[in-house]
């Protein structure tokens, strides 16, 4: 794979706190299978939850759930079906956050649990844009590997789309 051929998207940054071994999967555009019922829950909820409020903004690399003139300025709001991996849903949500501001927009960022009725804020700060730079960093040296990470078995490889390829 060139260099040029990959753009680190927030999903990377999603999958970069959960497993590494799928960041290199993805990267190699290895499709999963896209029958796990989990995925289907999870659009439909994106679809159906604050309906009033949908938009959808593309950055070319990223794509961006909501964004919403707060009181204090936009807010991007990013919608998920639970806390479970809260992690990477902050990271995520931090990551867009910092690319607009890249752009020369200023945001904050509000994750979403519709199932959990639950609303958490998120504000940039220094130490956030210095780990997602070195998060980014580390999602490229893995994408150019040779070989995908050894896989390591977690809770999350019970609903993984990949979990066949990993331990079948
Ligand atoms: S099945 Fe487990 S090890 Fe394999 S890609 Fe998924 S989370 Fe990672």
């Amino acid at each position: 794979m060139k260099k040029a051929d990959l753009n680190v998207t927030g999903t990377f940054i999603w999958y970069y706190y959960i497993c590494h071994r799928q960041v290199w999967l993805m990267s190699r555009r290895i499709v999963p299978e896209q029958d796990d019922p989990n995925i289907e829950i999870g659009r439909f909820i994106h679809e159906m939850s604050y309906p009033r409020h949908k938009k959808e903004i593309n950055l070319g690399h990223i794509k961006i759930d909501i964004v919403m003139k707060g009181k204090d300025g936009f807010v991007v709001a990013e919608v998920k079906k639970t806390s479970k991996f809260i992690t990477s849903a902050r990271m995520q949500l931090a990551y867009y956050l910092f690319e607009l501001e890249k752009l020369g927009l200023y945001t904050s960022g509000e994750l979403r649990f519709p199932e959990e009725k639950r609303v958490e804020k998120i504000e940039l700060t220094s130490q956030l844009r210095q780990e997602l730079e070195e998060a980014v960093r580390d999602i490229l040296r893995i994408a150019y590997l040779e070989k995908p990470p050894q896989p390591k078995k977690i809770n999350f490889c019970r609903k993984c789309a990949y979990a066949e390829f990993c331990w079948s």
